[in-house]
């Protein structure tokens, strides 16, 4: 990875501070709830990995997300995940205040050390209220991810963005560029406005104030659809944040069809602003015309999400992929039965733990689908049971199937709720010699390490343009696992059909998507599997040579730092390098 200077040396005008409500941390820390989660871990994990001298903040989330159960007839419900942040994180001394609705708020912090590969380390820290001094409410407010109501969601925000930037302050960390990982950060330029007035209130910033804000500000937003950005009313904005601070965001921009709406907020006060793929981009500059819209694709962290199998033949083939993700390109050379072996062995580990968690045994010799993200209802769980007795058929006459689920609703999402349910009730209905289906308790880190890696083909459903990148995908391609999808999100870059794996054809007729997957299982994809394994085998190598090389977050935070990050220094480092060469 080339550097626009030199990580060894790191000086004020080189720092990065990341700011992201959830990051995937751990598989130990119930800190994340998601696909947001995961990328800012695997984005902070190949920061560590460049030697970037960049230090992140969260919240300390004691209760976690929520821990999934389902029972017989597949309904969620959902348990606490408490865990002991002193017993995995270190204490910092600093203790920062902010005001919420008219209290004083104390903000303490833990830190976690991510080590890269070269022995670099970047620093996440953990923002915890729950301080004795604290009133009871606020000593909850770092609790729960995305629990609560929207005053809880926008106390938690406040104690993100202006605490987290107040606290990075006290412990001597001032950086040149913060980056805001979605809107729920927004709130850290107003900490950077009231930095840069010295004190003085808010009203009296000048274009200039404005102009060196946004000079250090970079914002990535993650949300396709105008209902998903995080708003709040005025009323809100202004009993919790208080009248300086509400008014400020409503005469800055921060307001939008008469709600504090966190993604204008980022947009006014960032320089540089980017959507998560390609279309993502299309589509964001699209809901935000008024704002120049950039695209970097997403990535997945390499070494994190291949498995163990394939580690070894990759340290085997390209001794310097962990190093430089572009090498596994060559993983085209890899000689077809060591992908097979590989992947035998994954499917293994997979149909163990399936074992495991619910003593059901699958077949590793079946051909499987995996299908496993959150439950939110345009993700479509259920797409693929829109016909089921076409899909009966096709496992009866085409080859039998294993088809393996997982998945959490947001223990408000009632629609998303029903669709797991709905999704159990059709398993228990079809299930039959030539067709299983299994639905997994409680999806996280670690099942989807071994879902990605051990089935035979990722299958992803959304509905367009909803899925903004997705990158679930990304990881089964790691592990030589083509994609069966919708060409939605990071897939439209990722396709190349019959190589990295199939599209399901675009209709406005949902019946009409399920039939292209039935009619892709039933003349392509299992002839395929039976019939011609080393014409699969083929595909499995190419999908990692292709997307595993790029689909990375190596990739990925280069294109932040040569991009978003420090583009005049690129341009300065280019200009020095030009120099000698036209005086020569
Ligand atoms: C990767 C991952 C996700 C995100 O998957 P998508 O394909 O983006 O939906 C969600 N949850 C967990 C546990 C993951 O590992």
């Amino acid at each position: 990875m080339s550097l626009p200077f030199s990580p060894l040396h790191p000086s004020r005008n080189s720092r990065i501070a990341y700011f992201s409500m959830e990051i995937a941390v751990a598989p130990d820390m119930p800190t994340y709830s998601g696909g947001l989660g995961v990328l800012a871990g695997d984005t902070l994990r190949s920061a560590a990995d460049a030697g970037l001298h960049l230090a992140a903040v969260t919240l300390v989330h004691r209760k976690g997300y929520f821990r999934q159960h389902l029972d017989a007839n597949g309904v969620q419900s959902e348990s606490e995940q408490p865990w002991k942040p002193e017993e995995k994180l270190i204490p910092e001394d600093p203790v920062v205040m902010i005001n919420l609705e008219g209290r004083r708020v104390a903000v303490r912090a833990w830190r976690y050390d991510v080590q890269g590969i070269t022995g670099h380390t970047i620093s996440i820290y953990f923002l915890d209220s729950d301080l004795e001094q604290n009133d009871p409410r606020d000593r909850a407010l770092t609790d729960r991810l995305y629990g609560g109501d929207g005053d809880y969601r926008l106390r938690q925000e406040a104690l993100l963005g202006i605490g987290g930037v107040r606290l990075l302050h006290a412990l001597g960390f001032r950086a040149a560029v913060y980056h805001m990982n979605e809107g729920h950060a927004a709130l850290l330029t107003v900490a950077l406005m009231q930095d840069q007035l010295r004190g003085a209130p808010l009203y009296t910033a000048s274009e200039e104030d404005m102009a060196a804000v946004r000079q250090k500000c970079v914002f990535t937003t993650h949300t396709p659809v105008p209902a998903g950005h995080d708003r709040f009313s005025q009323e809100q904005s202004y009993r919790i944040l208080g009248d300086e601070i509400a008014s400020f965001l409503e005469q800055r921009g921060g307001v939008h069809d008469g709600l504090l709406n966190m993604t204008y907020v980022a947009l006014t006060f960032s320089r540089f602003v980017n959507g998560v793929a390609m279309q993502h981009g299309k589509v964001s500059r699209s809901m935000f015309p008024e704002y120049e819209i950039s695209a970097i694709t997403n990535g997945v962290h390499a070494l994190t999400w291949t498995s163990p199998a394939f580690q070894n033949i990759f340290d085997r083939h390209m001794p310097r992929w962990r190093q430089d993700n572009v090498t596994l390109r060559y993983a085209i050379d890899i000689p077809e039965e060591e992908i097979a072996a590989a992947h035998t062995q994954a499917k293994r580990v997979l149909m163990d733990g399936i074992a495991e968690r619910t003593g059901v045994r699958l077949d590793p010799g079946i051909f499987t689908i995996g299908f496993a993200r959150r439950a939110a209802t345009y993700k479509r769980a259920d797409l693929l049971f829109t016909d089921p007795e076409r899909l009966a058929r096709c496992a009866r006459e085409q080859g039998a199937m294993q088809i393996i689920y997982s998945g959490k609703a947001h223990p408000a999402d009632s629609p998303g709720k029903e669709k797991i349910r709905h999704v159990i009730e059709l398993a228990h209905r079809l299930s039959n010699d030539s067709l299983r289906i299994v639905y997994l308790e409680n999806y996280e880190w670690q099942l989807a390490a071994q879902l990605v890696s051990g089935v035979d083909v990722w299958l992803n459903t959304p509905k367009r343009p909803y899925e903004a990148s997705g990158t679930s995908g990304m990881k089964a391609a790691l592990n030589g696992v083509p994609s069966l999808s919708i060409l939605d999100g990071w897939w439209i870059e990722g396709w190349i059909e019959g190589v990295t794996g199939w599209a399901i054809e675009d209709h406005e007729d949902e019946s009409a998507e399920a039939g292209s997957i039935y009619d892709h299982l039933e003349r392509v994809l299992l002839p395929l599997y039976y019939q011609q394994p080393q014409q699969w085998r083929r595909i499995m190598r190419s999908t990692i040579a292709l997307n595993g090389s790029f689909f990375n977050t190596q990739r990925m935070l280069e294109q932040y730092v040569v991009n978003a990050y420090f583009p005049e220094s690129v341009a300065q480092a280019s200009a020095q390098v030009r120099e000698p060469v036209l005086a020569g």
